[in-house]
């Protein structure tokens, strides 16, 4: 029997561009001995997703452990992987609208991020520059269970048995899946598109200090309408965006010795665009920008805390501003972490050695979804977002001396570039 999907055009990722007619081999989910023991020379495997639910980030896929069987994989000298996604990630991809077969597939990694970019994000933030792996160039994708079933002869129904299995802690076998083959074209596409940021100053009141700056930012992009449904995106980024207004209008009344600008960017969710645009072309000397405030997700949980991302990393300086202020004005139940330090505008700022602050409320079932909802904004708590920030930047922009750098040796000046650049791809 030959079961072949016709040219299922895959967008994978940047550095394969080929049209791939392989055999495939249904792997199950085999640990890597069994793996580095397989003859896997130019076929397309197809694993299943053995993530646990527990530790799976609905919004991404690749998971960090996938890393050393994709590179026994890739050793064993295979044409392409496939991991079947697991049930839990199938119905959040019903929930969210990516109904996609194969085809379809290719727009949801054209809608999220690239590989590579995902590996990165799974590494510690300030982890060394690291290479592309030898396994980069391997095709590997997603595919959904209506295409895994057809694909290996069997039903959803056996399919979803296999994951259950799976969860109990039984391993799935390999099993032949003689005659079958996959057609994938995997091509690399690029798209030319025009937008903006758009900025505003508020100038310093000192005469020295106002060639000093603090930048405020927030993504006014969201997701764009997909399947007929809006993407109102009212807490990523309406509340940030909002926040930026009512701080530039308080700080015009009331502005700092530093001056302050306020960076309405573009292209956050295509990959942090319009942040890296701003940084690669400042308008100001960078080194010059004493610290970054950005807003991105300001109105949802924790009703009586604050949630800070990054305060610690960079500079003491920083993180004793942001609990000064607690203490001096908002008297929040203050939460420092770096969690999602790379998902938004700051880590373009970080990455140029600009301390920063990311403040994120944290996400929701409604993240990246149609309903994200004015409704659902809590605006006591984007208020108290909004002042903590005009504090802050009270704060810093009235220090005698800009932030120190004083947390890692490695960073030490701004404008200088630190971290690996992220590939071209798509950033949530
Ligand atoms: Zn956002």
């Amino acid at each position: 029997m030959s079961t072949s999907y016709d040219s299922a055009r895959v967008w994978c990722c940047q550095w394969c561009s080929r049209r791939v007619l392989r055999r495939t081999r249904f792997l199950g989910n085999p640990s890597e001995s069994q793996l580095a023991s397989y003859k896997l020379r130019g076929k397309i495997v197809v694993i299943l997703d053995e993530t646990p639910p527990e530790e799976q980030n609905l919004l991404r896929s690749f998971h960090e452990d996938y890393e050393d069987k994709i590179s026994t994989i890739y050793s064993q000298g295979a044409a392409g992987v496939l991991i079947v996604i697991n049930e839990l990630r199938e119905s959040d991809m019903e929930k969210r609208g990516y109904n996609f077969d194969v085809r379809q597939d290719a727009t949801y990694f054209e809608e999220n991020v690239t590989r590579w970019q995902q590996v990165q994000e799974n590494a510690s933030w300030w982890e060394p520059e690291r290479e592309q792996p030898e396994w980069a160039s391997l095709p590997l994708c997603e595919i959904r269970h209506n295409v895994a079933a057809k694909l290996l002869g069997i039903s959803q129904a056996e399919l979803k048995k296999m994951f259950e299995k799976m969860r109990q802690g039984e391993q799935i076998a390999m099993q032949k899946t003689s005659g079958r083959k996959i057609t994938l074209t995997i091509a690399e596409k690029e798209e030319l598109n025009y937008s903006q940021n758009v900025i505003a100053m508020v100038e310093g009141t000192d005469p020295i200090l106002k060639n000093e700056y603090i930048v405020y930012s927030a993504h006014y992009d969201h997701l764009p309408i997909q399947r007929g449904r809006v993407y109102n995106g009212a807490d990523d980024n309406g509340s940030g965006t909002v926040n930026l207004i009512e701080i530039a209008e308080a700080m015009a009344l009331d502005p700092p010795k530093r001056s302050i600008i306020f960076a309405w960017v573009t292209g956050e969710e295509k990959d942090l665009w319009g942040s890296r645009y701003l940084l690669t072309n400042p308008l100001i000397p960078l080194e010059k920008i004493s610290a970054n405030i950005n807003h991105d997700m300001n109105g949802r949980n924790h009703e009586d805390s604050v949630w800070i991302i990054g305060a610690r990393l960079m500079s003491s300086d920083m993180e004793k501003s942001v609990i000064d202020v607690n203490e001096k004005y908002m008297k929040k139940s203050l939460r420092l972490s770096d969690y999602a330090f790379s998902y938004s505008d700051n880590y373009i700022f970080s990455s140029y050695g600009i301390p920063t602050v990311s403040f994120f409320s944290g996400e929701h079932d409604q993240t990246h979804h149609p309903d994200d909802a004015i409704d659902l904004i809590n605006f006591e708590k984007m208020e108290s977002y909004a002042k903590y920030a005009y504090y802050l930047g009270h704060e810093i922009g009235n220090k005698n001396e800009m932030l120190k750098l004083d947390i890692d040796p490695a960073i030490s000046g701004r404008g200088n570039t630190y971290l690996v650049p992220r590939t071209e791809g798509i950033h949530q």
